[in-house]
């Protein structure tokens, strides 16, 4: 059991008007009674009055004016007496942190009080998960998305399948126990039409993580084109901002520079990439490679060509292998407040999307997000239903579904009932570890190490 008391500041930092500085654990309420004055009761000696879930004014001596609240076990988020303070932001939060530490609380580790919240049984491992994505959801839908497993929704779906599995194993070991029994073969017939189901399911939730990690972390897009043609530029217009370099010297962009953004509803991974294109310069060799690198690992390729000079080799080059990556693309055919000297590809390649605009200007720019969001949106982006947003849950889900379907085999194959009982209890186990039970410390601390302090 867990008995020392952490805290922690809750609250970001920096210039605020409120910050909240929070501790948890059996000593909470005592350090409160020390270091907190209402102005009508001591509480050094009336602790016990003090209500549950309930705002009180009052002081930290010489630190603060503040609010205080006491969250007594079980109903706290640790399910320990958790004491929250509210104080002024800025420095004053450093300051009542300070005198809970020298009363007796130590800094909490990052994630610790979720982890608390996990390890006294208030949330499963995949909702303690949830509460990670959900401080990193920067967009919309991610936020829609991980709401549903904050509460336990894809936990649900786990444990039914996982009820179900046991069933199952209980029906064999009777089986195994009482060999005479007379439904055996009807029980088989019962775990192979509730494994089929039950892989379907879970095969269904795999295939959302394609889903999960485009809402998660934005659909790869990558900007290519040769120099000059006004990538950066175009990065700068839909950022907005100056964070590529522009410049007049062709090849000079090197780096790849990557970008979470919104562009309406679709979030979208931006990067700019060098510009693909042969060449005998071994520092832009690597920025070509890389380029066609990152054209390979995107799903979207906006693939920028100058209109107000005539298409080059390159451009030509840079499209062919495009076409054979097959990746959704766009042809961005820039500088169109410029005289036109370019077409399109048009009639070269197949058919691809091509929309005009001028980075200078801002020309096309509604024509080229609506076009993106068609794509995307209408291609199936939402955050209805369960999603699976992390790696540990689709290796989980795989190796669920390798062991149902060797049961299925063994069943097919009429082979021992003992060896269907094993990868039986595989698939529950790893269903489990969804859930958090039977994980390994590791594997616990390195989801808790991805918290932030406070949380
Ligand atoms: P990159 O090498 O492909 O990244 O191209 P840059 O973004 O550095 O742009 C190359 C040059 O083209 C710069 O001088 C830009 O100011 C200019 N440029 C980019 N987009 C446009 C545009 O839409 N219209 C005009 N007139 N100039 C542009």
């Amino acid at each position: 059991m867990i008995s020392d008391t952490i805290a922690a500041i809750a609250t970001a930092p920096g210039a605020a008007a409120v910050a909240v500085v929070r501790m948890s654990g059996s000593e909470a309420s005592a350090i409160m009674a020390q270091i907190f004055d209402h102005p009508a009761f001591s509480l050094s000696s009336q602790m016990e009055q003090v209500e549950s879930h309930r705002m009180y004014y009052g002081y930290i001596t010489g630190v603060d004016e503040v609010m205080c609240c006491l969250m007594r076990a079980p109903r706290s988020y640790t399910r320990e007496d958790i004491v929250e303070i509210y104080c002024h932001g800025g420095n004053s939060v450093y300051a009542v942190l300070a005198k809970l530490l020298e009363y007796g609380a130590r800094p909490a580790e990052p994630g610790e009080f979720t982890k608390r919240a996990f390890m006294n049984g208030r949330i499963d491992l995949s909702q303690a998960e949830a509460v990670i994505e959900m401080l990193n959801a920067n967009t919309e839908l991610a936020r829609r998305a991980v709401l549903r497993k904050l509460s336990g929704g894809l936990s649900r779906k786990i444990v039914e399948a996982r009820d179900s599995i046991l069933t199952w194993l209980a029906h064999i070991e009777l089986s195994i126990d009482y060999p005479e029994h007379e439904e055996e073969a009807m029980n088989m017939a019962m775990v192979k039409a509730g494994a089929t189901k039950v892989i379907g399911q879970l095969e269904g939730l795999v295939a959302t993580s394609k889903l999960g990690e485009r809402i998660t972390k934005g659909v790869p897009t990558v900007i290519v084109g040769r120099p000059n043609v006004g990538k950066s530029s175009l990065m700068n217009a839909i950022l907005q901002e100056e964070r590529a370099i522009v410049t007049d010297i062709p090849g000079t962009t090197r780096d790849t520079l990557s970008e979470e953004i919104n562009l309406r509803n679709v979030p979208i991974l931006l990067t700019d990439t060098a510009g693909i294109r042969d060449s005998d310069d071994k520092v832009e060799q690597i920025g070509v490679e890389r380029s066609k690198e990152s054209a390979k690992n995107a799903e979207l390729v906006l693939h920028v060509i100058d209109r107000s000079v005539a298409l080059t080799d390159e451009d030509y080059k840079i499209a062919e292998f495009l076409e054979k990556e097959g990746q959704q693309r766009i042809v961005v055919v820039n500088k169109c407040d410029l005289p036109k000297q370019a077409e399109g590809f048009g009639g070269h390649l197949s058919e691809v999307e091509i929309v005009e605009v001028s980075a200078k200007t801002g020309e096309g720019f509604e024509k080229l997000y609506r076009l993106i969001e068609e794509m995307f949106l209408e291609g199936g982006i939402s955050a209805d239903g369960d999603i699976i947003t992390r790696a540990r849950h689709v290796h989980l889900l795989n190796e669920t579904i390798r062991h149902l379907r060797a049961a299925l085999e063994t069943i097919e194959k009429c082979m021992p009932e003992d060896i269907l009982a094993i990868d039986l209890k595989a698939a529950y186990v790893f269903l489990g570890e969804m859930l958090g039970e039977a994980v390994g410390d590791d594997v616990i601390d390195r989801i808790f190490e991805e918290f932030c302090v406070g949380k």
